[in-house]
């Protein structure tokens, strides 16, 4: 091959590499995620159990009616977990800032040992200015706490900062861990089983992310 022949060819190939490094972008571009779900704990960790019920299954089903209440709203999802796998909680951090989401919740189930009368929601927020957001992490705390409770008439046990949990602290967006009730407490896990309460969880979540995006795109410049 003489050298016009090989600087042609060369040409050729650096230029469709440009075509395809488009096409992809464009395409991320398109479905630019808003909503990161994140249902704890998964495969080996089951979070905690009780009376065979596993937290980890009732996190997986809030997550997946929540998706499909956002898909009926047509608001983009990434899921950090499909089914009952293991992800670490730093992949589930890198997979929201990979997606780029608005807003990250992280949906758990609450327990505690020796208090069985303990129940009631609510949400932890990683305390922190340094994030510059539209949304805080408290305000959003606060959004899901409200619609949990009020939808699903849990008790109200408040927003609580919490420094020292990686799934909200090292995510680069509004992030809360939305602790729907106690599996601890025999009446409360009895509701939390039933679909009819996680879909009912699961529509508190989608109408909170909803009125945050409402307020993340009023700010937005
Ligand atoms: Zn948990």
């Amino acid at each position: 091959m003489d050298k016009h022949r090989i600087i042609l060819w060369v040409s050729i190939l650096l230029l469709a590499g440009l075509f395809v490094v488009d096409a992809l972008t464009g395409a991320d571009a398109e479905r630019k995620v808003r909503v990161i779900i994140d249902p704890g704990h998964g495969g080996q960790d089951s979070g905690s159990t009780y009376d065979g019920v596993e937290e980890k299954n009732l996190n997986l089903k809030i997550a997946q009616y929540l998706a499909e209440e956002l898909e009926k709203r047509g608001v983009s999802y990434k899921l950090t977990r499909e089914d009952d796998t293991f992800v670490s909680l730093s992949d589930r951090a890198n997979i929201a800032n990979q997606y780029d989401g608005d807003v990250f919740i992280s949906i758990h189930h609450n327990a505690i040992k020796n208090a069985a009368s303990a129940n009631g929601t609510e949400t932890l927020y990683f305390p922190s200015k340094d994030k510059m957001l539209l949304l805080s992490g408290e305000e959003l705390a606060q959004i899901v706490q409200n619609q949990l409770v009020s939808q699903l008439g849990t008790r109200d046990r408040g927003t609580v900062a919490r420094s020292n949990l990686a799934v909200i602290r090292k995510t680069n967006m509004a992030a809360c861990i939305a602790e729907i009730g106690y599996l601890s407490n025999s009446n409360e896990r009895g509701q939390m089983v039933s679909e009819s309460f996680q879909r009912a969880a699961a529509k508190a979540l989608a109408d909170a992310i909803q009125e945050a995006l409402t307020i993340i795109d009023t700010k937005e410049p």
